[in-house]
C-alpha cells in the first residue's frame, strides 16, 4: 500500500540537469513536504516559480496522468478555479522521465500558487462556507472527467478500502476501540448501501488544510495535490474536506454548517448525501490514527501534518459525539435546506386532537368521527397517519392532484429565487395575469391580485359598489362565498338559522329535482329565472338598487345543481337591466372543474362582469384574484389605491401558472368532461340497487347524489347522509355531504381523477349502501 512508502532520494545535480534540458527550468531548488513524492519549488531568474514533483516509481504512471489530465480537465471547464495548471515537457508530453541508477522516476511539472497553506489556522465563517463553495466547484470542475485510475488504483485514503484498517484498531487506545468499531460497523452496514446509490465521479478526495492555499483576504485561495484522487461518491469531496478541516479551536458544528452551506448554495445537495455526511465525518476521522497504526506496523514513524491530524483526530470524533450526532444531522439538514426530519408521529390521533382543542378551540368542525389524520396527498390519493390510503373524491383545492410534483416544483424553485410583492415590477405576477386574462375573455382584461376566494369576492363587490352606485346585492340561497363581513353577507349557509342582512335579497335556488319547476317544464330556466324579479323590485324598492349579483355556477353549496338552460342568462340580463354587475364565482366551478368549459360561467353562455378565483388556482397555495373590466377597475382606483401584501407575490403567481399548464397540458377539462360523465353512469346505475338514490346530477368532475327516504315523497336522508359518509370512509373513499338538508354526496376530486378512480368510488358506495 502506498502510504508506507517513503519519498524517494536521488543525486540532486542530475535532477537538476534533468529539469533544464527537458523542461528548459533553471533556477533556485527549494525541499517541500511530501508524503511519497520528492517535491521542490523552482524559483526562476526571472521570478517565475514551479513545483518540480519527482514521483515515486511505485506511482503508477497511469495514476499520474490522471492527475495531469484532470488538471488539465478542469482548466478548461472552470479556468478561474485556483488549481496549479500542467506544465508540460519542452516537446509536449504531460510527464517527464527520471532514470537513475535503471530506475525510472516519473516527473511532474506544476504551477506554483501564490499563498501559504492554511495548516494550522482557522478559517473564519465566511472562509470556511467559501471553502465549501470551492469544494462543491471543484466536483462540477471535474464531473465530466473520465479517467479509469482512481477507480482501479489502490491508495489506502480510499474511503472504499476503510474496512482493510479494522484489524488496527487493536493500536489504538483501549478506551477508543469500541467507538471505533461502532463507527466501522455503521459505516459497513449503514453508509456503504446508502452510497451504491449516490452520484459518483472523481473527486479530488484530499481538500485539507495542508492541501489548501490562504490568499491575502484569509480565503482559501488555492488548492494543489491532485495525488489522492478517487472515484467515489461526491459526497465524499465534502466529508473529507470537512472531517480535515476540524480543528480543536473552532466550534466544529459551525465548521461543518457553514461548509455544507457554502457547498449546498453551489451544488445542491441530495437528501441521501445530507444523510451520511456526519458518519462520513468520524470515519474520514478515523482513517488518521488507523493508518498511523498502519503505518506504525510498517516501520514508518507519522512525520509532517500527518502528525497533527492524528493528534486531534479521536479527540475531535469525541467531541463530536459530546455535540451529539443528532444535532450535527440536524445542522447539516439544515445547511443544505432540507426540512428536519419529522419526529416520528407519536402523537395518536386522540392526543392530537386534545391537543389541537387546547389551542385551537373545543369546538373541532372537521370531518368523520374519529376524525382523520392525515399525513401525505398525492394524487387523489390521501395518506392517513396509520398508514392507510385514501381516495380522495372530496378535496378541490389540490386541482390538479396532490402535491403535484410541477407544481411544488415551480413553489419551491420560485421560493428559493425571489418572493416579493406587486410594488415591484415582477415577472410572475404579469405573466399571470396574462394568462388569466387569456382564459377569461369577454373584454375582462384587468386582473388584481389577493390570496382567497373571500377576498376576491369582498374587493369584487367593493367594485361592484364603486362602479354601480349601488349598495344592493343578490346571491343564492344556501350560498357559499366567504368569511369576511361582506362576504358573509353573500352566505347564507354560514348561518341558515341567523342569516340577515338588510341590503341582499336571496334568488330561489335552479333546482329541478326539489324546486318549484322540473325539467319536464320546457320554460323551466326561464321559470327560476323570473323568481329574480321580485328580490330585484325589492332592492330597488328600498333604494338601494343592485350593485350585484354573486353565483357559483357549480351551485355547490346547493347540492351540485343541474341549473336549466337559460337560468344563469336570465338571471344576469335582469341584474343588468337593473343596473347591476354579474360576479361569477369561479372558486369551485372555475379552471375546468365543470368539464364542458375552462369556467362555469361559460357552461352556462353568460359573460360575467367580474371573475374571481381562489382555492383550486393554486394547487393548495394561496392564490386569489378579481378579473374584471377595465373601466371597472379604474373606477375603482379613484377612491384611492388597492394592494394587498400577498396578493400576487411571486410564489403565489408561479404555483398559479405552473397549475395552467398541468391543466392544459394534462388535457384536464376534457378529462372532467369524460371522466364526471362514466361515473355519474356509473352512480346512476346504482339506482335500481338502492331505493335511497333519488338523484344522481352534476357535470364535470362536480357531481351531487341526493339521498332520499322514498323517491316519490323525496323526504330528505340526513342522518343515513352522515352514516353513508361514515361508512365510504371505511371504504377508503373519501366524499363529503352537502345542501340545505344534509342529504347530498358532494363528489367533487381533484381533476386528474380518471375512470379506474371512478370504479372504485362507484363500488365503495354501492358497498357501503349495502351495509347501511
Ligand atoms: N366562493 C366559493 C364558491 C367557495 O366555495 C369558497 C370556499 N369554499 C369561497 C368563495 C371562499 O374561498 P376562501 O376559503 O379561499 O376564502
Amino acid at each position: 500500500m502506498l502510504a508506507t512508502l517513503r519519498p524517494p532520494s536521488v543525486d540532486s545535480e542530475a535532477l537538476k540537469a534533468f529539469a533544464a534540458s527537458v523542461y528548459g527550468l533553471v533556477g533556485a531548488w527549494n525541499p517541500l513536504e511530501g508524503e511519497r513524492d520528492r517535491n521542490f519549488r523552482v524559483l526562476s531568474a526571472a521570478g517565475a516559480s514551479v513545483v518540480f514533483k519527482l514521483c515515486h516509481p511505485a506511482e503508477g504512471d497511469s495514476v499520474l496522468l490522471c492527475q495531469a489530465e484532470a488538471l488539465e480537465h478542469i482548466a478548461a471547464t472552470d479556468p478561474s478555479l485556483p488549481v496549479p495548471r500542467l506544465i508540460r515537457t519542452r516537446d509536449g508530453q504531460p510527464l517527464g522521465r527520471f532514470i537513475q541508477e535503471n530506475i525510472s522516476y516519473p516527473v511532474m511539472v506544476l504551477s506554483w500558487l501564490d499563498g501559504q497553506v492554511l495548516g494550522e489556522a482557522n478559517l473564519t465563517s465566511p472562509g470556511l462556507y467559501e471553502l465549501g463553495r470551492m469544494l462543491a466547484r471543484l466536483g462540477l470542475a471535474l464531473r465530466g472527467f473520465v479517467n479509469g485510475a482512481p477507480a482501479t488504483r489502490d491508495l489506502v485514503w480510499d474511503i472504499r478500502h476503510v474496512m482493510r484498517l479494522a484489524p488496527h484498531v487493536d493500536a489504538l487506545p483501549p478506551e477508543d476501540r469500541a467507538l471505533a468499531r461502532s463507527i466501522l460497523a455503521r459505516h459497513a452496514e449503514v453508509t456503504v448501501p446508502a452510497m451504491r446509490h449516490m452520484r459518483s465521479q472523481i473527486v479530488h478526495g484530499d481538500v485539507h488544510p495542508y492541501n489548501a492555499l490562504v490568499a491575502s483576504d484569509g480565503q482559501i485561495g488555492g488548492i494543489i495535490d491532485f495525488g489522492d484522487m478517487v472515484h467515489g461518491a461526491l459526497i465524499l469531496e465534502l466529508a473529507n474536506a470537512a472531517g480535515d478541516f476540524l480543528t480543536p479551536l473552532q466550534d466544529p458544528a459551525e465548521t461543518i454548517f457553514e461548509m455544507v452551506r457554502g457547498f449546498h448554495s453551489v451544488t445542491p445537495l441530495e437528501e441521501a448525501e445530507a444523510d451520511v455526511l456526519v458518519d462520513l465525518i468520524e470515519v474520514r476521522l478515523l482513517m488518521t490514527p488507523l493508518i498511523d497504526a498502519l503505518k506504525r506496523a510498517n516501520g514508518i514513524a507519522s512525520q509532517g501534518y500527518f502528525e497533527n491530524f492524528n493528534g486531534r483526530s479521536l479527540p475531535m470524533i469525541h467531541e463530536l459525539r459530546r455535540i451529539g450526532h443528532d444535532r450535527l444531522h440536524g445542522l447539516v439538514r439544515r445547511a443544505a435546506a432540507f426540512p428536519p426530519r419529522p419526529p416520528r408521529s407519536s402523537s395518536d390521533a386522540a392526543e392530537l386532537i386534545a391537543r389541537r382543542r387546547k389551542v385551537m378551540g373545543e369546538k373541532l368542525y372537521v370531518f368523520y368521527k374519529p376524525p382523520l389524520h392525515i399525513v401525505k396527498g398525492e394524487g387523489v390519493w390521501l395518506t392517513a397517519s396509520d398508514g392507510r390510503r385514501y381516495l380522495d373524491c372530496y378535496n378541490n383545492v389540490p386541482h390538479v392532484g396532490h402535491c403535484h410534483p410541477y407544481v411544488t416544483a415551480a413553489i419551491a424553485r420560485q421560493a428559493a429565487t425571489l418572493n416579493t410583492n406587486t410594488r415591484y415590477i415582477t415577472d410572475q405576477a404579469v405573466d399571470y395575469a396574462e394568462r388569466l386574462v387569456d382564459l377569461a375573455g369577454d373584454g375582462l382584461s384587468s386582473v388584481v391580485f389577493v390570496n382567497s376566494g373571500s377576498e376576491a369576492n369582498d374587493l369584487a363587490w367593493r367594485m361592484a359598489k364603486a362602479f354601480t352606485g349601488h349598495t344592493g346585492g343578490l346571491a343564492m340561497d344556501f350560498a357559499y362565498h366567504g368569511v369576511s363581513e361582506a362576504i358573509d353577507a353573500f352566505s347564507p349557509s354560514n348561518s341558515p338559522e341567523h342569516w340577515t342582512a338588510p341590503h341582499i335579497r336571496l334568488l330561489t335556488p335552479p333546482d329541478i329535482y326539489r324546486g318549484p319547476f322540473g325539467a319536464d317544464d320546457p320554460q323551466v330556466g326561464e321559470r327560476y329565472a323570473a323568481l329574480a324579479d321580485a328580490p330585484i323590485a325589492e332592492l330597488q324598492e328600498k333604494g338601494l338598487g343592485v350593485a350585484a349579483a354573486m353565483i357559483d355556477s357549480a351551485f355547490m353549496t346547493n347540492g351540485i345543481l343541474d341549473a336549466p338552460q337559460g337560468y344563469l342568462a336570465g338571471i344576469v340580463d335582469r341584474v343588468r337591466r337593473a343596473g347591476g354587475l354579474f360576479i361569477a364565482d369561479e372558486v369551485q366551478s372555475g379552471f375546468g372543474r365543470m368539464g364542458t368549459a375552462f369556467w362555469g360561467h361559460r357552461h352556462h353562455g353568460v359573460a360575467p362582469d367580474f371573475i374571481t378565483i381562489g382555492k383550486p388556482a393554486g394547487n393548495g397555495h394561496p392564490v386569489g384574484a378579481v378579473i374584471t373590466r377595465p373601466e371597472i377597475l379604474a373606477h375603482f382606483l379613484k377612491f384611492g389605491p388597492f394592494f394587498s401584501t400577498f396578493g400576487g407575490n411571486n410564489v403565489a403567481c408561479a404555483a398559479g401558472i405552473a397549475v395552467l399548464d398541468v391543466i392544459r397540458d394534462e388535457n384536464l377539462v376534457e378529462n372532467a368532461r369524460v371522466t364526471g360523465t362514466y361515473l355519474r353512469e356509473g352512480l346512476a346505475s346504482l339506482m335500481h340497487k338502492h331505493a335511497l338514490i333519488g338523484d344522481v346530477r352534476g357535470v364535470g368532475l362536480a357531481t351531487g347524489v341526493e339521498l332520499v327516504r322514498d323517491r316519490s315523497s323525496k323526504e330528505p336522508a340526513p342522518a343515513e347522509t352522515t352514516r353513508l359518509l361514515s361508512l365510504l370512509r371505511d371504504e377508503g373513499v373519501l366524499i363529503g355531504g352537502e345542501g340545505k338538508h344534509g342529504n347530498i354526496l358532494k363528489i367533487r376530486p381533484p381533476i386528474v381523477f380518471t375512470r379506474a378512480h371512478a370504479d372504485i368510488a362507484v363500488a365503495a358506495v354501492d358497498r357501503a349502501l349495502n351495509r347501511l
